[in-house]
C-alpha cells in the first residue's frame, strides 16, 4: 500500500517537469534515512539533489556511498556514482552524518577527475585533516607506486567551514544555509535548494525551528527528521529531555508542516525505538492533512 502511493507522488511531481530538457531535472535521491540507532534497511543520513547532470550530497552517513552506487547502477543516475559526486555539504557533525565522509573521498579516488568540494560546519577542517590521516597509507602506496592516476591531488577535497546565509550558486541552483536547533550541536544546519524547477528544504537534525519555518514556507519539497511520540514515551525520562532539546517530536512536525504548508513533506531519520517506524508517519497524518511521504532509502522524488 505504502509502496504505491510513494510510487504515485513521485509520477505526480515528475509530470510537472514533464518536457523539460533531461539534463536539468531535479530529482531528489533519498541515499540514507537512518539515525544512530542501526538498521540494516536504513543507512546513515544522506540526500542527494540531482540538477542539470550534477549530485549535490547533503551528509554522508554511514552505508550511504552504497546507496549512492546502488542509485548509479540500478537506478541509472549516473551522476551519483562516487567519482561524479563533487559537491558535498555537512547539516552537522554527528556520525550518523559524516561516517561516510572518507569512503566518498577515498572511494576510486585516482579515477577521479577533480577534487571534492566539501561546505559544513565549524569543525569540518578538522574533521578532513583526520580523514587524510586515515587514507595516508592508501594514498603514499598508490601515489609512489606505479599505479596510473587521473589527477593526483584527487585524494584531497577543498573544504570551507560555512556560516548562515547563502552557500553556492551555479548553473540557475542556489544552495543557501540557516542554522537550525539541534541541542549541544553548535552550529547546526540546514539547507534550501533553489532550481528553476524545485525548491527543496533538508531539516537537518533538529528540534522546532522558526527559521526553518521561514525557509520551508510553499517549498516544493519539505525534507524533515522527527521523532515518534509513542517510540519517545517507551524511553527514560533522562533520554526523553535529552531527545526533545535535539529533535522534532511528531506534533511539532505537523505544526511546522501546517505553516509551511509544503507541496511534499518527507519524513526521515525517524528516532522511533520500541513503536515501529510508521508511527512517525501516522502520527503526523492524525494532525496534518497535506501529502506526507516517510522515506526509503533509494526513494526518488
Ligand atoms: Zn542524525
Amino acid at each position: 500500500m505504502k509502496v504505491i502511493r510513494i510510487v504515485s507522488v513521485a509520477l505526480a511531481l515528475s509530470c510537472s517537469v514533464a518536457g523539460r530538457p533531461a539534463l536539468a531535472d531535479t530529482r531528489v535521491v533519498m541515499l540514507g534515512t537512518g539515525t544512530p540507532v542501526p538498521d540494516h534497511q536504513r543507512a546513515g543520513a544522506g540526500v542527494a539533489v540531482v540538477y542539470n547532470d550534477k549530485a549535490y550530497l547533503f551528509d554522508v552517513g554511514y552505508g550511504v556511498v552504497q546507496r549512492a552506487i546502488e542509485a548509479s547502477q540500478r537506478l541509472g543516475i549516473a551522476a551519483l556514482a562516487p567519482v561524479n559526486v563533487g559537491r558535498l555539504f555537512f547539516t552537522h557533525l554527528h556520525g550518523d552524518h559524516t561516517l561516510d565522509y572518507a569512503e566518498l573521498v577515498s572511494t576510486y579516488w585516482w579515477r577521479r577527475p577533480s577534487q571534492i568540494r566539501v561546505w559544513g560546519p565549524r569543525g569540518l577542517g578538522a574533521m578532513t585533516e583526520g580523514m587524510y590521516a586515515m587514507m595516508d597509507q592508501d594514498v603514499s602506496i598508490r601515489l609512489e607506486g606505479s599505479q596510473p592516476i587521473v589527477n593526483r591531488d584527487a585524494y584531497r577535497v577543498s573544504a570551507t567551514e560555512i556560516e548562515e546565509g547563502p552557500v553556492l550558486e551555479e548553473d540557475g541552483l542556489v544552495i543557501e544555509a540557516f542554522e537550525v536547533s539541534h541541542g549541544d550541536v553548535t552550529p547546526a544546519f540546514g539547507y534550501r535548494i533553489t532550481t528553476p524547477e524545485k525548491t527543496i528544504v533538508i531539516s537537518g537534525d533538529t528540534a522546532y525551528s522558526p527559521k526553518l519555518v521561514e525557509a520551508a514556507t510553499g517549498v516544493d519539497i519539505l525534507i524533515h527528521e522527527t521523532i515518534s511520540e509513542e517510540g519517545l514515551s517507551g524511553l527514560e525520562d533522562v533520554w526523553q529531555q535529552y531527545h526533545l532539546r535535539a529533535h522534532t517530536p511528531t506534533g511539532a512536525l505537523a505544526r511546522i508542516a501546517e505553516a509551511a504548508r509544503p507541496k511534499l513533506l518527507v519524513i526521515t531519520h525517524v528516532l522511533h525505538y520500541a513503536a515501529p517506524v510508521e508511527s512517525a508517519l501516522t502520527e503526523v497524518q492524525a494532525l496534518y492533512d497535506g501529502e506526507i511521504v516517510l522515506a526509503d532509502d533509494l526513494d526518488v522524488f
